[in-house]
């Protein structure tokens, strides 16, 4: 991630905010955040390969439509029925 204002590389650390990254620009001194976990999945991509799961999708057909692999689809699957039973809820 480079500054979007002058697009240089040269920052430093300037703290967390809600989960981000903080950082501040060397060049010209603007503050700017950058996601921490920025190539995982939103959890309400996870529920709908859970829910694909459930209709009787396979693994690959679901990882094919969210574009991601089919083993990401096996452990979300994996954790999110876990959950399912521990928490026995049936809202998922
Ligand atoms: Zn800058």
């Amino acid at each position: 991630m480079n500054c979007p204002k002058c697009s240089s590389e040269k920052k430093i650390k300037a703290g967390s905010v809600k989960g981000r990254q903080r950082y501040k620009c060397k060049e010209c001194g603007c503050n700017y955040t950058v996601e921490l976990k920025s190539t995982a999945k939103p959890d309400s991509v996870k529920k709908q390969a859970f829910q694909l799961y459930l209709e009787g999708a396979s693994f690959r057909s679901i990882g094919k439509l969210l574009g991601v692999s089919n083993v990401s689809v096996f452990n979300w699957v994996k954790k999110l029925s876990k959950e399912a039973q521990e928490t026995n809820i049936n809202e998922i």
